[in-house]
């Protein structure tokens, strides 16, 4: 049952990943390393004054209190969450019965309910009644754990408390060595505080994933490894990037030197069809530029949806600078981008797809000039997905339009996918997490060369 409903699990999530881009967005005035409050990172500015528990800061919920059914929760972000299931959602009893009388004219179908009944252990609205809630129990409880998670975490988020998670660490010391096997590993050698929990290492993974997707791929530490993930060609892609990135392998630059005075290489990042990626505040992205303290980094957020965070700006390009990092955000057509961008050189540019959706009825044709271009350029490019599915279709739409490629990376799950689910509102029963596989291509070439830059 559930591959025959994943069709419809794309579209949702598209929508859902924009909706967590704007909450992200809304992260307001959050400077680096400061405590950061989470009301400013996931309300609204202009909290609704009508509800008390938008417009204080003081913890509002006890760690022992972040259960709650939807519709009766103290948070009223959540209460609307509820409302919005309840009538846009599906009750999949109802659902069944509705596709079984598809050959029926329309007026003898029985008429499909909104799910309005809520689950007691899980507290999300899941079928239309307690009766459709019963007969559908064994299929539920699959699914009611993962939501159970969802509304806790939820529920902590907004409860108020002080979110030591999210106090991250500046830079590393020269002669401590990160470990980029796994979420756990990286957290631990950077010294991250507080992640003593699978909820905190559930809320940082999902604000991290885009930087330390990148810098895992990049990093000569990278849990990514010849043979296994690999391919030779990605190897040879990978070591042309890693020379730029790690230029303390060339002589003259000393243990004692302030490492990010001395960047002289600029590794140029592209981010197309940008969406929450541009969103996040720039001290997160300084968690990728940490792995690379030598390097200075410019990332270009690409896409109608790439916005600054924090901004009233509508410009169609904005440049913010914070420290080594250089943050353009642009709103063109990629096509129109690229003739301004190049030329690109595979030893200083990159270029990542944070779930395209290549094959997706509604962005396939808009992805069709790019990808062509991007392969001109004979630089890496990498690509996300949020499940197995998205992932595969992705890969399939590559490989049926018979370009001349070579495949760096097979698609794989990727090691620093976001350990949150985001729950498809419109059917319960699905979720997904951010940048769950992870793929790599690159134009097929011969040679590669740095050029006298
Ligand atoms: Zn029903
Ligand atoms: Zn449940």
């Amino acid at each position: 049952m559930a591959s025959r409903l994943r069709p419809v699990l794309a579209p949702a999530l598209r929508i859902l990943s924009r909706t967590a881009a704007t909450r992200v967005s809304s992260a307001a005035a959050i400077s680096a390393r400061r405590s950061l409050s989470l009301k400013s990172f996931f309300t609204s500015r202009k909290p609704a004054t009508s509800d008390p528990f938008t417009s204080q800061f003081e913890p509002v919920l006890e760690q022992a209190d972040l259960f709650h059914p939807l519709s009766k929760s103290p948070l009223a972000p959540v209460r609307a969450k509820a409302d919005w299931i309840a009538t846009h959602g599906t009750c999949p009893v109802c659902k069944e019965q509705h596709a079984a009388e598809e050959h029926q004219e329309e007026a003898k179908k029985t008429k499909s309910k909104p799910p309005t009944y809520e689950c007691p252990d899980c507290g999300y609205p899941t079928h239309c009644s307690e009766e459709h809630y019963k007969m559908d129990k064994e299929h539920h409880k699959h699914v009611c754990g993962i939501l159970r998670e969802v509304n806790e975490d939820e529920h902590d988020l907004r409860s108020g408390r002080r979110m030591k998670e999210f106090e991250f660490p500046g830079a590393q010391h020269r002669d401590e060595a990160v470990n980029l096997s796994n979420w756990d590993t990286f957290l631990y050698t950077r010294g991250f505080l507080s992640m003593n929990s699978e909820r905190s290492m559930r809320h940082v993974s999902h604000v991290l994933t885009y930087p330390l997707t990148i810098g895992s791929v990049l990093h000569q530490s990278s849990p990514y490894q010849l043979g296994k993930d690999l391919t030779v060609e990605g190897l040879k892609s990978l070591a042309a990037l890693r020379h730029t990135l790690h230029p303390a392998m060339i002589p003259g630059i000393t243990q004692n030197q302030d490492l990010r005075s001395t960047a002289t290489h600029t590794v140029r990042i592209f981010c197309l069809g940008a969406r929450a990626e541009s969103h996040l505040p720039p001290h997160i992205y300084m968690q990728l530029a940490y792995l690379f303290p030598t390097t200075a980094f410019q990332i270009h957020f690409v896409g109608p949806d790439a916005i600054p965070p924090h901004t009233k700006s509508k410009e169609p390009h904005q440049h913010v600078h914070y420290e080594q990092m250089t943050f353009v955000y642009d709103n063109s057509r990629y096509e129109a981008y690229h003739a301004e961008a190049g030329p690109f050189n595979p030893y200083y540019d990159v270029f990542f797809l944070f779930s395209p959706g290549l094959a997706h009825p509604s962005t396939k044709d808009m992805w069709k000039p790019t990808i062509p271009l991007l392969l001109d350029t004979k630089c890496a490019i990498f690509g996300t997905g949020f499940d197995e599915r998205d992932v595969m279709n992705d890969v399939a739409e590559i490989e049926n339009a018979g370009y001349e490629l070579d495949w760096l990376m097979k698609p794989r799950e990727n090691v620093f996918r976001s350990l949150k689910h985001e729950i498809n509102m419109t059917d319960v029963r699905q979720s997904a997490q951010c940048n769950w596989g992870i793929w790599g291509i690159r134009g097929r070439r011969y040679d590669v060369r740095p050029s006298d830059q």
